[in-house]
């Protein structure tokens, strides 16, 4: 039997992955959740029908919004991931020796037990480093209750701003992270992406708000292929590092850390946007 993964892109545009098997399948609290394999992209996993993280393609998610801002302020020590629940991002994160706590906060316990169980290649760290402590609960909430300067990176790893994940594309989100990093603190947030309209009205609107709240709110970009258009954004905004001029390269490649598409060239190149997104993104 042919069986497919099919994924609306847009109305009249769909992205499809031949399926070996459809492992597991269940509705959470938060969220329907679902298990594939698949030849070409290993095992994947989707929420309410998105496509989230699959053993092939995840490396660029998980090396650009880790290694980004490690690479700006190497000194690092408390991170806070909010969503992630597959734990990739915070198994890149804690490959840093330097790094001394790191609190995971995601709103459902289902997404990283099933990828414990389905997914170890991205969820390897969780319950196994004694630095990761893990909170299911709403980042939203989180954020409002944490303590000022309580850390000096923050990860955005959400879902899209539909369903549990809208909380965090609001003002009051990215007020809070701002309020909760340190002087020099950095926030790192799933940014959607410019190609599709309604993809790239969701990143006009996330832009403008972290606008408002930090003196320095950059965009930088890397190719997904599983995501809609492949063409996918970071976030990048501190109160006081540029992701260029303050980049420590000699001192990330240092660390001798193996990374299959991060690296300190691609780190500049990445905020060099084509001209239709700069022009979005200055218009927002
Ligand atoms: N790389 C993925 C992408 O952009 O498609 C994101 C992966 S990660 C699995 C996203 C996680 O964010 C999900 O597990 C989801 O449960 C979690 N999440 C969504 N809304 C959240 C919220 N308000 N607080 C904490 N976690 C949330």
């Amino acid at each position: 039997m042919d069986l497919w993964y099919s994924e609306n892109h847009q109305d009249d545009t769909k992205f499809s992955i031949k399926v070996n098997e459809h492992i597991h399948s269940e509705k959470s609290e938060f969220q329907q959740i679902d298990f594939f394999s698949s030849n070409t992209f290993g095992r994947f996993f989707t929420l309410d029908g998105f496509m989230m993280v699959t053993e092939k393609d995840e490396f660029i998610y998980h090396d650009m919004i880790a290694h980004v801002p490690m690479a700006v302020n190497p000194d690092i020590k408390r991170v806070l991931i909010i969503g992630g629940g597959d734990g990739g991002t915070a198994r890149e994160i804690l490959r840093y020796p330097s790094v001394e706590r790191v609190d995971m906060v995601e709103i459902d316990e289902r997404v990283v037990r099933l990828c414990q169980k389905f997914l170890p290649q991205t969820a390897c760290k969780i319950d196994r480093d004694r630095r990761l402590t893990l909170y299911f609960e709403d980042g939203l909430q989180f954020v409002q209750d944490a303590p000022n300067n309580a850390y000096d990176l923050i990860l955005v790893d959400s879902t899209d701003p539909i369903g549990p994940g809208e909380g965090l594309f609001t003002y009051a989100f990215y007020n809070n992270c701002q309020r909760i990093l340190s002087d020099d603190g950095i926030l790192i947030n799933q940014h959607e992406s410019p190609y599709y309209a309604s993809y790239a009205y969701e990143m006009k609107r996330a832009h403008s708000k972290i606008k408002d709240a930090f003196p320095i709110a950059k965009v930088y970009q890397f190719h997904m292929p599983t995501y809609p258009s492949g063409h996918w954004l970071f976030g990048f905004a501190s109160k006081k590092y540029d992701p260029i001029k303050d980049l420590k390269a000699d001192k990330w490649q240092s660390f001798g850390l193996k990374t299959d598409y991060y690296n300190t060239d691609l780190h500049i190149g990445a905020f060099m946007l084509p001209t239709y997104v700069r022009e979005e993104l200055e218009n927002a």
